[in-house]
């Protein structure tokens, strides 16, 4: 490693650009964060964070604070309009002390966002990064404005699922927008929904799907399925339809959707199935959804983005140069992130597509495998994003946590 170490750019100031930048400027590295906003913001209601997740807040020294302001989830439930359990998962499947934790976009954000500005790393904003060109065993970051910054001994891509960056430098890559996406919004839990402390759900066949995702303080993210054509910027919301289709399907939730049709602060949201031939192009590195964009299904994108973070810092301490430190961070993740990558893919049609076939298989073995013992380990296991493939799972510690450690 160079005296002082390495120049590092990252681009992107999301979840997975900021959780990489505080680990390698608190290592020593000289770190610059790239965000296309003026004022790096986050998009969306909230999300679901899980013991791995919460690894590296505790890493980060942020995980008392976002326990203090999100809300402790303890499993998740998906049931049909007519009552039919199709997931009925828990945390303490693993351990008794085991938990998820609703958070609002915005309170993670700030909590890493006030920690990258507490450490060393140098944040450049309103820069939208437009390519990464490779020089001479380094790499230079190239803004809309043509302006170079660089060299960088590395650059880390974390540009998000519809990352502009992969598509110039990785064509290759496998990179579909799925035909289903949702609209999501934060709303006041006036009708107890969240007091069972569990991400709940409620779908009809495969094109009607509602959930609410506990945040504490009273709130709730609400979200909604649609087919992607109708979440183009363009298309004027039919939120009456919605209101009439989520009441029927949820008649306990009316007044929590019928005031979320009245504050009409929806976000729109479409996913991708993101699969890269490699991580790297030289010293040019993919993490977070630029890396692995998944369908949120399993909840699991922003843990994978913070834990390839740590996991970065992580292995350039114990390798001798970037080259070696890129293939160790493609051993420790990849097998991970793949299982998850192909476990939302295998899932997201059975809750979102145009088949209704799907549906029905969901609905008459789901809830079955949740209650064998074998298939109940394995739907836990994944719910708590501590897979590390198909047939491997790391153990929760003594205490129900995650370890970072390998
Ligand atoms: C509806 C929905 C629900 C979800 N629920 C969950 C959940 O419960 N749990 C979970 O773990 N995950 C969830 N996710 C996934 C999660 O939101 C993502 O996995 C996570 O935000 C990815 O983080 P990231 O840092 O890779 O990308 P992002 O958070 O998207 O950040 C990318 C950053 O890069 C910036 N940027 C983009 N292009 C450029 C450019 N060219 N130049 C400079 N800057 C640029 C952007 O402005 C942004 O700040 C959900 C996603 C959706 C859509």
């Amino acid at each position: 490693m160079a005296s002082g170490g390495y120049q590092i750019g990252i681009v992107g100031c999301g979840v997975a650009g900021q959780a990489a930048a505080v680990f390698l400027a608190e290592c020593g590295h000289d770190v610059t964060v790239f965000e296309r906003f003026a004022e790096p913001r986050p998009l969306g209601a909230g999300l679901l964070l899980q013991p791995t997740g919460l690894a590296v807040l505790r890493a980060l020294r942020l995980k008392e604070q976002a326990l203090s302001r999100g809300g402790k989830v303890l499993g998740l439930e998906a049931k049909t309009a007519a009552g039919r359990t199709v997931l009925d998962l828990s945390y303490s499947m693993l351990h008794p002390a085991a938990h998820g934790l609703g958070i609002r976009r915005s309170v993670l954000f700030d909590l890493l966002h006030r920690r990258l500005k507490e450490s060393p790393t140098r944040l450049v904003t309103g820069t939208e990064i437009h390519d990464v060109a490779r020089e001479h065993g380094k790499a230079v970051v190239v803004g809309r404005d043509g302006q170079r910054h660089g060299p960088f001994d590395l650059v880390v891509v974390a540009d998000g699922a519809h990352s502009m960056l992969r598509q110039r430098r990785m064509p290759q890559a496998v990179q579909r927008l799925y035909d289903w996406g949702c609209l999501w919004t934060t709303v006041p839990d006036d009708a107890g929904i969240g007091a069972t402390s569990l991400l709940r759900q409620r779908v009809r066949g495969t094109r009607e799907m509602m959930g609410f995702l506990p945040m504490g303080d009273g709130l709730l993210t609400m979200y909604w399925s649609l087919p992607a054509a109708a979440l183009a910027p363009e298309v004027p919301l039919d939120l009456d339809v919605m209101r009439r289709e989520g009441r029927a399907l949820w008649p306990e939730a009316a007044s929590v959707i019928s005031a979320a049709v009245e504050t009409n602060d929806f976000a729109r949201a479409t996913y991708r199935n993101v699969a890269l031939p490699r991580w790297n192009d030289g010293p040019i590195l993919f993490i977070g959804d630029a890396a692995h964009g998944t369908s949120p299904q399993l909840g699991q994108g922003a843990n994978l983005g913070l834990v390839d973070g740590w996991t970065l810092a992580d292995v350039l301490g114990e390798c001798p140069d970037i080259p070696s430190a890129i293939a160790r961070f493609a051993q420790r993740r990849g097998s991970t992130v793949r299982f998850y990558r192909q476990a939302s893919h295998l899932l997201t049609p059975l809750f979102q597509s145009n088949v209704d076939s799907f549906g029905w298989l969901r609905d008459a073995f789901m809830g079955i495998a949740c209650r064998l013992p074998i298939t109940r380990t394995i739907a836990a296991t994944t719910l708590a994003g501590v897979r590390t493939g198909w047939l491997s799972a790391a153990k929760l510690d003594a205490e129900g946590r995650y370890r970072l450690d390998p």
